[in-house]
């Protein structure tokens, strides 16, 4: 049997997606609840309803942990919507992948 338990409520799609591409990069399997009035669209909207995150209950205390972490981030620091690495202020694109914060051209 494998719980799934809510870690995260996050204020819109775009900020689900760059936790759970963070996460996921950490090995931390995600479901994100909430994303189905948006899901057929293929798009990101900014202003759909909020949505969940999910973690099996193995990982919810490391995926809390960075949760939080990313909760308290006010130094800049931004996550790469391409793989969900976070960045430092100081660079214009991914240092993983080489996105651009506004995503890949
Ligand atoms: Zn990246």
């Amino acid at each position: 049997m494998n719980d799934w338990i809510r870690v995260f409520d996050a204020a819109n799609s775009l900020e689900a997606h760059a936790l759970k591409g963070a996460l996921e990069s950490r090995g931390i399997d995600v479901r994100l609840k909430g994303e189905a009035l948006s899901g057929a669209l293929g798009e990101l909207p900014m202003d759909v309803a909020q949505i969940t995150l999910l973690v099996s209950a193995g990982n919810w205390q490391q995926a809390r942990e960075f949760v939080q972490h990313y909760q308290h981030k006010e130094d800049g620091s931004w996550f790469c919507r391409a793989c969900g690495e976070e960045n430092d202020v100081s660079f214009e694109i991914c240092w993983q992948c080489g996105s651009g914060p506004e995503g890949p051209e």
